[in-house]
């Protein structure tokens, strides 16, 4: 029998964070927990604090009587139990961390680590420095750059731009610079725009960013705009992104020709189960696959995937991920390496040190 718990904990950012389209002062992760025979995997979502009773109202009792080597009939189960609720969004998370926990807890029975339960094919994973937020003034943009790149041997970065959904072009542009400048004329320069312009405002600030460099550009225009991506994939010098808010397989179908690098979140997708088969499908169009933040979960799957790109290395996630876990990597040089020494993910929870940010 396989018991699932799941309890949420708020923790308040260091400083005020927004992007092009959202702000915000604090991030809710919702862990689960799942325990079978003495061992205990843990997964989590980042997710509003009701997600955990989504996980123990549904998905807790479609899984408890699956064997614990069998995670996708487990996955599959929970799937269809989330029928009436609906896939996308929230009940996909509740998945995601269920379905993590799951794969964590099957490498603890077997004493693998997990990237070796997956079948490793690299032991290092390529990460990017990621924040930039544009609440964030100059000397911050600048000190948060410069510790990626030039202290911690990151040669690739990127910040947030589309301020005030599209509304401060010229301050987007004027960021790029002061990040291309703190950066060196080498590391390689992303920028993020959360859906915040419009497909033509998108293709300008492309233009006009080509002479910075501008390597990587995310969500120019939203997500559930394909179209959109396409044409301003059709038009720049510049790689067009996207795939964060992709809850399942079909989703990423359909926009996966849109894009020239689609991205992944094992924490929304579905899971590990789910996120391999995205990296499939991402193989089969002759794409990489980038994963999107929590980067501690994503460290050992990528490591098992042909066709990676790299991890976000979210300063957010990295920031909460070493407040709550003991184990966590390190980022020197630009790539992290799962640990061949621990069973599982390798990360410990810090109950004590958690339980102050509780919520639910
Ligand atoms: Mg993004």
């Amino acid at each position: 029998m396989t018991r699932i718990a799941a309890s949420a904990y708020r923790i308040p950012t260091d400083l005020p964070e927004a992007d092009g389209t959202l702000s915000w002062t604090s991030t809710t992760m919702v862990l689960v927990e799942a325990r079978s025979d003495g061992h205990h995997g843990i997964g989590w979502t980042y997710a509003p604090a009701p997600v955990a009773a989504l996980v123990g109202e549904l998905l807790a009792p479609a899984v408890e009587d699956v064997g614990v080597l069998d995670v996708p009939d487990a996955h599959e189960r929970m799937c269809r139990a989330v029928r009436n609720a609906g896939r996308p969004g929230a009940s996909s998370m509740a998945i995601s961390a269920v379905d993590c926990a799951l794969w964590d807890l099957k490498a603890r029975v077997l004493g693998l680590p997990l990237h070796r339960l997956f079948g490793a094919c690299r032991a290092d994973v390529p990460v990017y420095g990621s924040g930039g937020f544009t609440t964030y003034d100059d000397a911050r943009t600048r000190e948060q750059l410069e510790h990626w790149v030039a202290g911690l041997g990151i040669p690739r970065v990127k910040i947030k731009i589309g301020e005030a959904r599209g509304g401060r072009e010229e301050r987007d542009l004027a960021r790029l610079r002061l990040a291309r400048l703190a950066i060196g004329p080498d590391a390689e320069l992303y920028a993020d725009a959360n859906g915040a312009y419009s497909v033509k405002q998108a293709v300008q600030v492309a233009h006009a960013a080509e002479n910075l460099g501008l390597r990587w550009f995310e969500e120019p225009v939203p997500s559930d705009d394909p179209a959109g991506l396409r044409a301003v994939r059709d038009a720049v010098e510049c790689e067009v992104a996207a795939g964060e808010y992709g809850y399942d397989l079909p989703y990423f179908r359909d926009l996966i020709g849109a894009v020239d690098c689609p991205q992944a979140d094992v924490t929304r997708c579905g899971g590990y189960t789910e996120f391999l088969r995205v990296a499939g499908l991402a193989r089969a169009h002759n794409r990489e696959l980038s994963a999107h933040c929590a980067p501690h979960l994503h460290a050992a799957v990528m490591a098992a995937i042909p066709n990676a790109r790299h991890i976000e290395w979210f300063h957010d996630h990295v920031r909460i991920e070493s407040m709550l876990f003991d184990g966590v990597l390190d980022p020197d040089g630009g790539t992290v390496r799962p640990r061949d020494g621990e069973p599982g993910l390798g990360l410990a929870f810090r109950r004590p040190d958690a339980e102050r940010f509780r919520v639910a």
